[in-house]
């Protein structure tokens, strides 16, 4: 994964001082392949690993998260700004009906989209209404009647036996249609070609013309790839667009197509369908499609849940005390429950690469015995904390009372933590003791 790479490259930066320019160029590289393989288009990659490299450079080395997670930290902040940086709402028409057009090739999932987002908008109290305007293959409108039945709304098809009919009229008449029911949203499905092409581009913004859409949203098969950029540039020259809708989410697509597609056209990603079913569809996260473009989901919540802990005060004081071996209970405390704030346990330990082979042990994890302790140690006054020595039998009486454990917990932890001290005060002599030479008793 992207993240063992940049771990590998960035494998002997501590975290002290800034990223170097050669560790940057080194990551970059990482990051270029990375999106690359998740189907970005080039020109896009560059531009966007340019404004990385920019960011990477006036970055501090982070002392909660180690240098790879720092940079990931970074690509994947760029990548959700981009993706969802002008995220805005649908425009409803003051004078209803909105009218909502949906362009796209065939196959992009247009006429499965309009069921959708018609069950979407009567979820939120609207009354929607599908418009057949797919006049091109014979079994256009009667995929949308079922499309529309499935969702529970109806469908304005042209009268059978008209010969084939003008989309253009149907729409017009779509919209009247639905003045008179008092539709509040008229969702029209057009017909599309398997490639780009003139008549298609012609019969769109004809239709787009006729109603004035107050969104125009281009659909879009996740799955094409790079070939997303060309064909959302002849849709934004042809018809225009104001927003895209990415489908088939559900499929291995890494998602690079709605980078490329959000890059090139500077229209925002609004929807995403994820599956066949009515309710495979979700309004879009930029946050998740970045996850799944860098191909690290969990990584990313785990730096999250980090850097949330992580008070970098506290882990500097920390880090001295332990140069020292001045470690007290009460830092002991603190650290612990900095890193019980991420979560349980087993749920972190879950999120990290390779956890599986872990699963056994994790099952026979007790965390109880983890509140046990901090019950203990904040059952101790400050002086005790700071002193454990102090902690004699009557004391150890006055805990156990207090935090509901046995004495011999308590035992068990004050010599467990003597042990752990002089451990560091061992480790602390072996390095020439840190922290500025405090004094050590
Ligand atoms: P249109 O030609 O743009 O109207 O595309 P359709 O709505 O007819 O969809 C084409 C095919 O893709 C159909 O078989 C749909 O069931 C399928 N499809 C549409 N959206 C999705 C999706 O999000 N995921 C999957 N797996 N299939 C989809
Ligand atoms: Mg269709």
């Amino acid at each position: 994964t992207l993240s063992d790479r940049l771990t590998a490259v960035l494998k002997n930066l501590r975290g002290k001082g800034r990223l170097s320019d050669a560790d940057i160029d080194a990551t970059a590289r990482e990051i270029r392949i990375a999106l690359l393989e998740a189907d970005v288009a080039l020109p896009v990659v560059r531009s966007f690993i340019a404004g990385i490299k920019e960011r990477a450079k006036g970055a501090e080395v982070s002392q909660a998260l180690n240098p790879a997670q720092q940079v990931i930290k970074i690509v994947n902040e760029e990548l959700v700004g981009i993706l969802g940086g002008e995220t805005r709402r649908l425009q409803y028409a003051k004078n209803p009906p909105t009218v909502v057009l949906l362009a796209g090739l065939q196959g992009s999932g247009k006429t499965t989209l309009a069921g959708k987002l018609a069950r979407w908008f009567a979820d939120q109290g609207q009354t929607p209404m599908l418009a057949a305007c797919d006049l091109q293959r014979p079994n256009a409108v009667t995929q949308l009647q079922v499309v529309g039945e499935r969702a529970g709304v109806s469908v304005f098809a042209p009268e059978p036996g008209n010969g084939v009919g003008d989309p253009v009229d149907v729409a017009r008449r779509s919209i009247e249609e639905a003045q008179r029911s008092q539709h509040s949203i008229v969702l029209i499905d057009t017909a599309g070609r398997l490639g780009v092409d003139e008549e298609m581009m012609q019969q769109a913004s004809d239709i787009r013309d006729a109603v004035t859409p107050d969104e125009t949203l281009f659909v879009v098969d996740a799955m094409i790839g790079q070939d997303a950029v060309s064909t959302a540039e002849a849709f934004r020259d042809g018809v225009g667009f104001s927003g895209v809708v990415l489908t088939k989410l559900d499929g291995d697509a890494r998602g690079g197509a709605a980078l490329s597609v959000r890059h090139v056209t500077g229209q925002p990603i609004m929807f995403a369908s994820n599956g066949e079913k009515l309710e495979d569809f979700d309004v879009f996260h930029p946050d998740r499609m970045a996850s799944r473009i860098l191909g690290m989901g969990d990584v990313l919540t785990l730096i999250e849940q980090a850097e949330q802990a992580f008070d970098e005060n506290q882990a500097e004081q920390a880090a001295q005390k332990l140069g020292t071996g001045e470690l007290t209970l009460e830092d002991f405390l603190e650290q612990m429950q900095a890193v019980r704030r991420m979560g349980p346990l087993q749920n972190l330990i879950g999120m990290l690469p390779g956890a599986n082979q872990m699963k056994d042990q994790l099952a026979n994890f007790d965390e109880a015995h983890l509140d046990r302790v901090q019950a203990i140690i904040r059952g101790m006054t400050p002086a005790e904390r700071a002193d454990p020595k102090i902690i004699n039998a009557s004391r150890r009486q006055r805990i156990a009372n207090g935090s509901g454990v046995r004495i011999s917990d308590i035992n068990d932890l004050v010599s467990r933590f003597f042990e752990a001290r002089k451990m560091m005060q061992q480790m602390a002599g072996q390095f020439g003791g840190g922290g500025g030479g405090g004094s050590r008793k």
